[in-house]
């Protein structure tokens, strides 16, 4: 492990707070100390308070940020008497901890102290940093973990035997620490935990951290496991029934990251045992459960064995969580990680792609033993570590949608606004901008030729390999021909039309179907035209394409329903704020109808103009729960028009 302490970037850094951040950030850089939110960190420090009196106080990270891009503004500054006080008492609640911890912040904005407070406040150096290295915690986590722990510190280190976190740990340190001599020691090993490491400058402290740590990557330097993995097709379809599974058992959609990576471990015949023992550290099982599913298993044993688990373990007073499994083991595939947005699925890809190598290596080094049932059940239903997840979700949220056309217009509206409800979205376009256009983890650009079938299929399976399933088509992507009447129209003009106005939208559907089926409340929005109710002469490669897609959909409605699937079409009409309606074209059609340009935008009923976000608003309402109950409705957008009225 590499120390990334450096002499010139700390001198920056003036004050006891500020190197603080310095050397968190260090260590939350490095996914095999601390991930997501994992680990904390404190500075012992004074201040001056408004009686102009210096109080002694304890700079800890706030819960709920993360070691990685924390400021000062991360750390809840709480003074020092009163947590060495707390840590004298015999029993404390845990709301009689966040209560008393708060109360004794010099600035009650601040974020709530880390569960860890109380430990940081009793180990007497200015510096403590903990985290929960990867190498160490595999060490620690196999049958002789302790001797081997042992073997490899002496009497460098103080061993810690589990506890749950929070006071009781806080507690056994204190006990343990009563009279130490600390001149002997580098660092605390917590086992099943992780590690302290203290002194009374940010370098040392940061610097045994990364010493302790580099010593157990070495110890295990030979245990790292090859990959002799065989690459296997997935199963798509597979992998979509299960997401479809998985959203119902939680009461909501969710969204897969897939880990092939994990594939050699999946490949081994003994994975059904050595997956499910239990999580690396239990500061883990509030994102990942305490194991995965199986996939071959059966998804109803999955919650059975929960609910059965819980029951095992609750005290009677606890509610049940969602008994949904968090990550899966696919055998010869991989792993497949289910969160209710992508950024959540990724969090737990990194976890669970951690622990995956950790139990491999335990396993040569005399097998993988994770922490009792009891003990892990404590930390998942500890209402400290349920409080930092985020629980709120968008209308869209966990859902998955493909956008044709999708780089400009109306489709490049449509995935702004299925994005901002919560969808993960494939964005499918011609123009290879798309690729970088959008710039976010969960919306996936696709250059895609949607007149050859190979593009398409290519880009639906994409879809549902990068999230996991396909809950909405918006079928948008089209062009307007030039103006023809049928007496001079040519062969190319209407071919062209119907390949791309009609043929691709069945492609794209018969490509879909399968996956939509077992998506979540599925449903396609046809982007159609006014045209199909009210045509125009010089129109009609264009107008009897898009009147064939209304049929289509029409069609795609009755055939779908029984599979839960909505189909339903949009008319719009003189959507101006696209590519092609440049201010010259504009210029030039309202000077031909002899109105000015406002004038010409607004010629409907209504007198207003339809923007391609309107339409998007439209088209994303639709594919939402207030229109669970419509299929095959064709609604105009088009500010009110005589013809189609
Ligand atoms: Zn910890």
């Amino acid at each position: 492990m590499q120390n990334l302490w450096n002499d010139n970037e700390a001198s920056n850094y003036k004050d006891d707070l500020a190197l603080r951040v310095y050397t968190s950030r260090l260590l939350g850089q490095e996914p095999a100390l601390v991930l997501h939110g994992g680990g904390n960190t404190s500075v012992k420090s004074t201040a001056i308070n408004i009686f102009g009196e210096s109080e002694e106080l304890l700079y800890v990270k706030g819960s709920g940020w993360d070691l990685a891009t924390i400021e000062t503004a991360g750390f809840a500054p709480v003074k020092l008497s009163i947590l060495k006080q707390l840590a004298k008492l015999q029993k404390l609640s845990d709301l009689d901890m966040v209560q008393t911890q708060r109360s004794a912040m010099i600035n009650p904005s601040a974020p709530n102290p880390s569960v860890e407070a109380i430990l940081h406040a009793i180990i007497p150096f200015k510096y403590v940093d903990h985290t929960h290295a990867d190498a160490v915690v595999t060490i620690t986590n196999t049958a002789n973990g302790i001797e081997r722990i042992q073997q490899l510190y002496g009497k460098r280190v103080l061993i810690i035997p589990y506890v749950m976190p929070g006071f009781v740990l806080a507690k056994q340190v204190y006990t343990m620490i009563q009279d130490i001599d600390w001149s002997q020691l580098e660092g605390m090993i917590l086992l099943n935990h992780g590690v302290f490491t203290f002194a009374d400058d940010a370098k040392t402290s940061y610097t045994n951290m990364l010493k302790l740590v580099t010593e157990a990557e070495d110890y295990l330097q030979t245990a790292i496991p090859t990959d002799n993995s065989t690459p296997v097709e997935i199963d798509l379809l597979k992998l979509a029934k299960l997401r479809k599974a998985v959203s119902t058992v939680r009461g909501c959609a969710v969204v897969t990251k897939l880990n092939t990576e994990a594939a050699s471990f999946s490949q081994r015949q003994d994975v059904a045992s050595i997956a499910t023992r239990g999580p690396l550290t239990p500061d883990h099982v509030i994102r990942t459960k305490r194991i995965p599913l199986l996939v071959n298993d059966n998804i109803e044993d999955y919650v059975t064995q929960y609910n059965e688990y819980f029951a095992r373990n609750t005290d009677g007073q606890l509610t049940c969580l969602n008994p949904a499994p968090c990550w899966a083991v696919w055998p010869s595939v991989g792993a497949v990680n289910f969160g209710r947005s992508y950024k959540e699925a990724g969090i737990i890809a990194d976890i669970t792609e951690h622990t995956i190598h950790a139990i491999a290596m335990a396993e040569t080094l005399g097998g993988w033993q994770a922490l009792s049932e009891s003990d892990i059940f404590a930390v998942e239903y500890w209402e400290l570590e349920q409080a930092k997840l985020n629980k709120s979700g968008s209308v869209l949220q966990g859902k998955i949608a493909l956008v044709t056309g999708a780089a400009s217009g109306i489709g490049k509206a449509c995935v702004e606004v299925l994005h901002a409800q919560g969808a993960a979205v494939v964005a499918v376009d011609m123009n290879p901008a798309i690729t970088e256009q959008f710039n976010q983890a969960d919306i996936l650009g696709m250059v895609c030729d949607i007149t050859v079938a190979e593009d398409i299929q290519n880009a639906v399976d994409t879809a549902v390999r990068q999230f996991g399933g396909l809950d909405i088509l918006i079928s948008n992507a089209g062009t307007f021909p030039p103006s023809l009447k049928i007496a001079d129209m040519e062969s190319t003009t209407w071919d062209a039309s119907m390949a791309i106005n009609l043929t691709s939208h069945q492609r794209l559907l018969t490509a879909c179907s399968p996956y939509l089926a077992v998506g979540i409340d599925a449903a396609v929005v046809m982007i159609a035209s006014k045209n199909v109710p009210a045509p125009g002469p010089g129109a009609a490669a264009y107008s009897v394409a898009k009147a064939g897609q209304t049929q289509l959909a029409r069609i795609a409605a009755l055939e779908l329903g029984s599979t839960g699937v909505r189909v339903n079409v949009l008319h719009p009409n003189a959507v101006f704020d696209t590519g092609i309606w440049t201010e010259e074209v504009l210029s030039k059609r309202a000077a031909h109808y002899g109105v000015t340009v406002e004038e010409y935008k607004t010629n409907n009923i209504l007198q207003t103009e339809v923007t391609s976000k309107d339409v998007a608003n439209l088209a994303c309402t639709m594919v939402g729960p207030i229109f669970a109950k419509t299929t095959g409705a064709q609604i105009p957008i088009d500010g009110g028009n005589e013809r189609v009225i």
